[in-house]
């Protein structure tokens, strides 16, 4: 096609992170939708090992939808479940501990390493045919009329659609280019992020320590391996980036204890500063902002990503059902429905997590007891452990039809 021509489809999808491609996959062969995906790496580079380093908790409703969309069975073999969470504060004998068992027999969800859950999307886009990538490339600017978005990418080609959808992650351009407005701030933390080895077995159970700094996670993965997320102090971070791999392991271990055996590290350390944003508006004239690109919260509870799966469920619902109904995919009406279903929902996550990192992350004698008094309550009540065991299964709430495993 030449260059100044425009490429025409019904949805670009800007960033083809894990967001925008599981909504691509969504949204494959719903009612004919042509769907375009542009991102600034190759599939090759964005599944690299030593691209991300990250692994994700997908809560169990997640996992539902993902598998709906005929996406988990090419992740399935990587991924371990996660039966138990064991929540600690400190030094404190208490300890919380939420069973799967207490609401049945599936797990509460899974860990996957975030270059395993990009493979198995881009495998399922391969299988589905009807999705067009383009990548490498990127956004480079962006033009709205009241009737159509067009994209003008860097290698020159030109991309046309009724709907134009911004999933290009925390520093979104599309946002910007939209000139949507964000309410944010940094937290004076870093995420550390490793992945090790040990000599005995997890069991699938997800430990969460609270120290002073923030919160200290040890994450189950396949093949007798976990995932840590160190939250440390901003300032030292760099220096505990530097460290030798003898020395960093020496701090891995005082924090974590022995309880999995001697540790080895399992691949490279990544740190990644952490923030919390919150975009004024989801949606504007033929356009739609999606997962980071619409929020970020502190990865304290593993929800960022998986407020970003119901998102998704929740757009390639109303999508879908439009397109069926042969109306305008990109119309106000259709995508206020959208903002309206998600925003408040996610705001309040992004509140609840951003309390929960304050309360936690702070060594004042009357805090420290207060929510040791309250772990302990919660520890005692059968109904309040189910309820937040379901909230962190994701089950709770007005779901869209794909968490609950329904087709659209
Ligand atoms: C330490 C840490 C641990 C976490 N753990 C969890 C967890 O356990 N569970 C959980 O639910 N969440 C977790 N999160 C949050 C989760 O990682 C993010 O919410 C998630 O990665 C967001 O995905 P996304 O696809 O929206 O954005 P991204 O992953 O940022 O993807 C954006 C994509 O857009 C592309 N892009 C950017 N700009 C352009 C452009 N101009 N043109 C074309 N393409 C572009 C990029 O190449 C990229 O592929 C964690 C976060 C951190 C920092």
């Amino acid at each position: 096609m030449a260059k100044n021509q425009d490429m025409v489809s019904d949805i670009i999808i800007i960033g083809g992170g894990m967001i925008g491609l599981t909504l691509a996959c969504g949204l494959a062969g719903q009612e004919g939708l042509e769907i375009t995906v542009v991102d600034a790496l190759s599939p090759d580079a964005a599944t690299d090992s030593g691209f991300d380093g990250r692994s994700s908790a997908i809560a169990y409703a997640s996992y539902r939808m993902l598998d709906a969309i005929g996406v988990w069975q090419y992740m399935a073999d990587e991924a371990e479940p996660i039966r138990e969470i064991r929540v600690s504060d400190g030094d404190s004998k208490l300890f919380l501990h939420f069973d799967h068992a207490a609401v049945g027999d599936e797990p509460l969800g899974f860990m996957v390493e975030n270059r395993h859950i990009r493979k198995g999307l881009f495998r399922r886009l391969e299988e589905c045919g009807t999705v067009k990538l383009i990548a490498p490339d990127r956004l480079e600017s962006m033009d709205r009329t009241p009737y159509a978005a067009t994209a003008k990418l860097a290698s020159g080609l030109s991309l046309r659609a009724p709907l134009l959808i911004g999933a290009d992650g925390r520093g979104s351009f599309v946002r910007r280019l939209a000139g949507i407005r964000t309410s944010q701030w940094r937290y004076d933390q870093t995420g550390i992020v490793a992945t090790v080895s040990h000599t005995l077995p997890h069991h699938d159970i997800a430990h969460e320590r609270f120290l002073p700094p923030g919160p200290f996670a040890i994450l189950p993965l396949s093949e007798n391996r976990s995932s840590l997320v160190w939250t440390a102090d901003a300032d030292l971070a760099p220096h505990i980036m530097a460290l030798s791999d003898r020395a960093f392991l020496g701090e891995v271990q005082r924090r974590m204890g022995n309880f999995l055996g001697d540790v080895a590290l399992a691949g490279p350390r990544f740190s990644h500063p952490l923030g919390l944003h919150f975009a004024e508006h989801y949606v504007g004239q033929r356009l739609a902002l999606i997962g980071d690109a619409a929020h970020g919260i502190h990865p304290i509870a593993g929800q960022g990503l998986n407020m970003g799966f119901r998102d998704c469920a929740a757009l390639i619902e109303i999508l879908a059902d439009a397109a069926r109904l042969g109306l305008d995919i990109g119309d106000k009406t259709c995508l206020e429905r959208y903002e309206k279903w998600r925003r408040t929902d996610n705001l309040l996550l992004a509140a609840v997590t951003d309390g929960l990192n304050r309360l936690f992350s702070n060594d004042l004698t009357p805090v420290r007891v207060a929510r040791d008094i309250g772990l302990a309550a919660v520890h005692r009540l059968p109904p309040l452990k189910k309820f937040f065991i379901q909230h962190a299964r994701g089950t709770v709430g007005r779901l869209p039809k794909l968490l609950t495993g329904r087709p659209v």
